[in-house]
């Protein structure tokens, strides 16, 4: 590597390291804090732009085709419309390559080619048939039995972290029959075919309504995330439901679509240097001239124990040891732009599985090209790469990264 190329990556993975220990401390530490408030005004939000119907229609497909385990994956797709040459319509479709066990993309591939057939089905037919849809959702939710179970062990961890607290002598009753409710939910759906049907039957009842009440005022974040698995469960059926209703509306694209897989690289491998493993040398050679800082500061600014949970964080980091990512929206983004592909009705969007982090918001921006905007859930993830070839990279991409470095 050259002196730039090493000063640019140091850069990157210094900031955003120091992006996500803040986030880290700042979810961690004493939520009360009016300065810690005021902190996250400057934060980089949550993004949730008004979706166009393709758009929508390309993140439900990407949804029913994200099926590896963990729940960690995202699976990506978007369209290429190559006039004057026939077939004319191509779904590309990039996975994260986080198993190392088979092939994923192959077999999201091969689950976007039986959804496009039996979409295409659906156009053909006067009346959109339950039947139908119900046929891609069970075939998808099978073929991501893992994935729900999950979510399922990760609600039922949950729930009970939420039991303890109710049990407490001062907790009210409506938390009892609202978590007796989900339990129930849980219990009584075995399959992962009913459990997935059911949490999506949930979201319309007055149960849901309450959980969201509660989930608004939860300062410890657990009915958050019960809002938020039971979402996840009941994501494949209303993929599955808005695809059915809206195949008709796209039967010109879906009439004889070709489907290919996004060639991805072997991830580039950097380290950062040892010293960055101190939280106080990574947030002063990170911050410093500009801001001060120091383990009374952070405390100040964070609450009386924000220094120790952004250590312990950063070791953390360290102990999972340094595997780079390519994320599945980036590596699209990229792929678009290098081969200078046109997409499907000048609509410049990618469909995923779940909404970006904030390293893919920032590189869709910054690439030229000016890709739609998609939801975004902000997060910092360490480990992320520039998407393309391993190092060393291009002058270009040299540049986007030290503009995503500066906004970070
Ligand atoms: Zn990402």
């Amino acid at each position: 590597m050259t002196d730039v190329v090493t000063e640019t990556y140091e850069r990157f993975y210094n900031s955003l390291l120091v992006q996500h220990i803040l986030q880290h401390v700042r979810r961690h530490t004493e939520k009360k804090n009016h300065v810690l408030r005021n902190q996250r005004e400057t934060d980089r939000k949550p993004s949730k732009p008004k979706r166009t119907t393709w758009q929508m229609f390309l993140d439900s497909l990407s949804v029913l085709c994200d099926h590896e385990n963990g729940g960690e994956t995202v699976a990506a797709i978007a369209v290429e419309r190559t006039p004057r040459i026939k077939p004319d319509v191509t779904f590309w479709i990039a996975v994260n390559q986080r198993s190392r066990k088979g092939s994923p993309a192959l077999h999201a591939r091969d689950h976007l080619v039986y959804l496009l057939q039996g979409l295409k089905r659906i156009t053909l037919q006067n009346e959109p048939g339950e039947g139908m849809m119900l046929d891609l959702f069970y075939t998808s939710v099978d073929k991501a039995k893992n994935r729900v179970n999950n979510y399922r062990k990760k609600l039922q961890d949950v729930l009970s972290a939420v039991k303890d607290r109710a049990d407490e002598p001062l907790s009210d009753a409506p938390d009892k029959l609202l978590l007796e409710i989900i339990e129930t939910l849980i219990d009584e759906n075995k399959t992962v075919r009913s459990l997935c049907k059911k949490s999506s039957d949930f979201r319309s009842t007055d149960a849901a309504r309450e959980l969201a009440r509660r989930a608004r005022r939860d300062q410890t974040g657990s009915w958050k995330y019960i809002c938020h698995f039971i979402g996840r469960l009941g994501a494949w059926l209303k993929a599955a439901r808005f695809l059915a209703e809206h195949a008709a509306d796209f039967a010109d694209i879906l009439s004889s679509p070709q489907t290919k897989i996004v060639p991805s690289e072997d991830c580039g491998k950097f380290a950062p240097p040892a010293e960055m493993w101190e939280l106080e040398t990574l947030l002063s050679r990170t911050l410093q001239p500009y801001y001060e800082v120091s383990k009374d500061r952070l405390d100040h600014l964070f609450g009386s124990n924000a220094f120790a949970a952004g250590s312990a964080q950063l070791k953390k980091c360290h102990g999972k040891g340094w595997r780079l990512q390519e994320h599945a929206e980036a590596s699209m983004a990229r792929f678009f732009y290098t081969g200078n592909r046109r997409f499907m009705n000048e609509e410049r969007y990618i469909g995923c599985s779940k909404p970006s982090c904030m390293c893919c918001e920032l590189y869709m921006e910054i690439l030229p090209g000016a890709l739609e905007q998609r939801p975004c859930h902000g997060n910092a993830w360490t480990q992320w790469r520039l998407p393309g070839p391993s190092l060393p990279v291009r002058e270009e991409e040299i540049t986007i990264l030290q503009r995503m470095t500066d906004r970070l």
